[in-house]
C-alpha cells in the first residue's frame, strides 16, 4: 500500500475546491511519523462569508428537488464512495493513523448511512389532522429546517461527517461542514462524491481553519439555522451555549464513558470477543468505546487475564502496514494524555497489568493497555480516556455496578454481559444511557438511534429520529372559502 500521495486539501465552495483568500495553510501530519505530508486550506471570514451565501443559494435549490430525485443522487453518492473506498481509506489511514482495515470498513460503511437515509428522506410525511369545525382541512407539514453548519472530529474523519450529511440532504437542507484539521482529506473525499452526484452547488460545502473561529461565525450567522457537533463535552456545552443565544436547534454528539458489566453468569468468551475486541479499534479513539469495565469478582481475574492475552496479541504498527492491528493514537496531544492517566492510575493503586507506555520514539504508538483493580476516584474511571486503555474493577451485586455505571455525568453507551432474563431487564430499565448493547459489540447501525443523554448530549444521528432533528414542523389550517 503506497505511503506517497497525498493531496493537499482545499475548501469546497459553490462546488468548487479553492484556496483560502489568505492562501494560508496548515500541515498535516502523518501520526505513525509525526512529519508532515500535506497542507490543508485555512479559510478566514472572507472564504466562510462566501460559503455561507453558497449554502443558502444551495438550499433554495436542493429543497425544491423531489425527495425521489435527491434519493437517486444521494444513491449515487454512496455508489461513488464504494467505487473510491479504497483510496478513501488509504488517505484516511496516512492522516489519522486506524489500520488500513479499520478505515475501509469505516467508508463503506458510510456509503451503508448513505443510501438507509437516501431511502428514509422518501417517508418524511406529514399529515392530515381531522378538524373541529368541518369546513377546515388541518395539515401537519415538514419542511427542511435550513443550512446546516456541522462540526466534526478527526477520530472517524468520514463517518461523523456523513450521519449528520446524509441526514440532513435528505430532509432537503444544505450542509457546510467544517471538519477536522488534522484529518481533511478522507472527509473532502465523501463530499467530492456528492459533488461528482451531481448536487446543485452549494448543497454540500467543506471548510476548515481555527475551530473556535469558525464555529462562533457559523453558528452566529442568519443563514444556519441548525448546528450539529461531535466531540468532547465542555466543546459541546460551549456550542450548545451559543446555538441557545441564536435560537439554533442544535444536536450535541458529545463525550462518553462507556461501562461494561460482565455479570456472574456471563459468557466470559463473548464479553472478551465483544467488549475485548472493540476496546482497542482505533486505539480506543471512539466515543462509544468500552472503558469502565466492571466485572463480578467471581470473574475478575480470568477476565482480566484474558484480556491482557487479547491486548499482548495485538500488533502496533504504521496502519499501512501488512497485519498492523493497532494504530498510532490520531494526535501527539494525545500521548501524553494517556502517560498522565497511567501514572495517576498507577498512584491511586491501580496494577498496571499490561502495557502503560509509548511504543518506540517515532510517531504516536502507544501500548495496549490493560489496567486491574482501578479505585473509582483514579482519573481514568471519572474522565474519558479516549486512548488504548480498559480500565477494570470488580464489584459483588448488579446493583453496585449499575450504581457505579450511572455515577458519572455521561450517558452515551452501555455494555453488559449476562445470560439472565431479570438482569437484562434491570439493566434495560436503570442504566442511564442513549444505547445498551447486551452480549454483543456495538451495532450502531443507521436505523438505529445514536445518541446520548446527560453531558453526552442530546439529538440522535441515526433511525427517523436523526432526520425530524433537520425538519421544521408547520400547521396550516384551510378554511374552505
Ligand atoms: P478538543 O475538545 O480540543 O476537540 C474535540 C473536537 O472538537 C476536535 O475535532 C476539535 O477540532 C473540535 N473543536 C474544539 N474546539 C472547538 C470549537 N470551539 N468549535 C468547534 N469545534 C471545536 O479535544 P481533542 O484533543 O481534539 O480530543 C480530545 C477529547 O475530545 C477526547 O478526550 C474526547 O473526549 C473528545 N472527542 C470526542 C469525540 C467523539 O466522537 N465524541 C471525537 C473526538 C474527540
Amino acid at each position: 500500500m503506497s505511503t506517497s500521495m497525498y493531496p493537499d486539501t482545499l475548501l469546497l465552495i459553490d462546488n468548487e475546491w479553492c484556496a483560502a483568500a489568505s492562501g494560508k495553510t496548515l500541515d498535516v501530519l502523518n501520526p505513525a511519523s509525526g512529519l508532515p505530508i500535506g497542507k490543508v486550506a485555512h479559510a478566514g471570514t472572507a472564504d466562510l462569508d462566501r460559503a455561507l451565501a453558497a449554502a443558502q443559494r444551495g438550499f433554495e435549490a436542493w429543497r425544491k428537488v423531489p425527495a425521489n430525485e435527491r434519493a437517486a443522487i444521494m444513491r449515487r453518492a454512496a455508489a461513488l464512495v464504494r467505487e473510491r473506498a479504497t483510496e478513501i481509506a488509504r488517505l484516511m489511514t496516512l492522516e489519522q493513523g486506524k489500520p488500513f482495515k479499520e478505515a475501509c470498513m469505516e467508508v463503506v460503511f458510510s456509503a451503508d448511512i448513505i443510501e438507509w437515509f437516501a431511502d428514509e428522506g422518501r417517508r418524511v410525511y406529514g399529515r392530515l389532522v381531522p378538524p373541529r369545525i368541518p369546513a377546515a382541512q388541518q395539515l401537519v407539514v415538514k419542511e427542511p429546517v435550513g443550512p446546516v453548519a456541522a462540526f466534526t472530529p478527526w477520530n472517524f474523519p468520514v463517518n461523523q461527517v456523513v450521519r449528520k450529511l446524509a441526514a440532513a440532504l435528505a430532509c432537503g437542507c444544505s450542509f457546510l461542514v467544517k471538519a477536522p484539521e488534522e484529518t481533511p482529506a478522507s472527509p473532502a473525499g465523501l463530499l467530492k462524491a456528492f459533488v461528482d452526484a451531481g448536487v446543485p452547488p452549494g448543497t454540500v460545502g467543506l471548510v476548515f481553519g481555527d475551530p473556535a473561529e469558525i464555529s462562533s461565525y457559523l453558528i452566529a450567522h442568519p443563514v444556519i439555522r441548525k448546528v450539529t457537533f461531535t466531540g468532547s463535552t465542555p466543546v459541546g456545552k460551549q456550542l450548545a451555549a451559543l446555538a441557545g443565544t441564536h435560537m439554533k436547534r442544535a444536536t450535541m454528539e458529545l463525550g462518553g464513558h462507556a461501562p461494561v458489566i460482565i455479570a456472574e453468569d456471563a459468557d466470559l468468551g463473548v464479553a472478551l470477543r465483544s467488549a475485548g475486541g472493540a476496546k482497542f479499534m482505533n486505539a480506543g479513539q471512539v466515543c462509544i468505546s468500552p472503558t469502565r469495565f466492571l466485572v463480578h469478582n467471581s470473574l475478575r481475574e480470568a477476565f482480566t487475564a484474558a484480556l491482557v492475552k487479547h491486548a499482548e496479541s495485538l500488533q502496533v504498527g504504521d496502519g499501512l502496514a501488512e497485519g498492523t492491528t493497532l494504530g498510532p493514537l490520531a494526535n501527539a496531544r494525545r500521548l501524553s494524555a494517556m502517560a498522565s492517566m497511567i501514572d495517576n492510575a498507577r498512584a491511586a493503586g491501580a496494577r498496571v497489568a499490561t502495557g502503560g507506555e509509548r511504543v518506540g520514539r517515532e510517531g504516536n504508538f502507544f501500548a495496549p493497555t490493560v489496567l486491574a483493580d482501578v479505585p473509582i476516584h483514579a482519573d481514568v474511571f471519572n474522565a474519558e480516556p479516549f486512548g488504548p486503555i480498559a480500565a477494570i474493577r470488580g464489584f459483588d451485586t448488579l446493583e453496585e455496578a449499575i450504581a457505579e455505571a450511572n455515577r458519572l455525568p455521561y450517558g452515551l453507551a452501555g455494555y453488559a454481559f449476562t445470560q439472565s432474563i431479570r438482569n437484562v431487564r434491570m439493566l434495560t430499565q436503570q442504566l442511564e444511557v442513549g444505547m445498551l448493547w447486551v452480549n454483543q459489540p456495538s451495532t450502531p447501525w443507521p436505523e438505529l438511534p445514536f445518541g446520548g443523554v446527560k453531558d453526552s448530549g442530546y439529538g440522535s444521528e441515526g433511525g427517523p429520529e436523526a432526520l425530524e432533528s433537520y425538519l421544521a414542523t408547520k400547521t396550516v389550517s384551510v378554511m374552505a372559502a
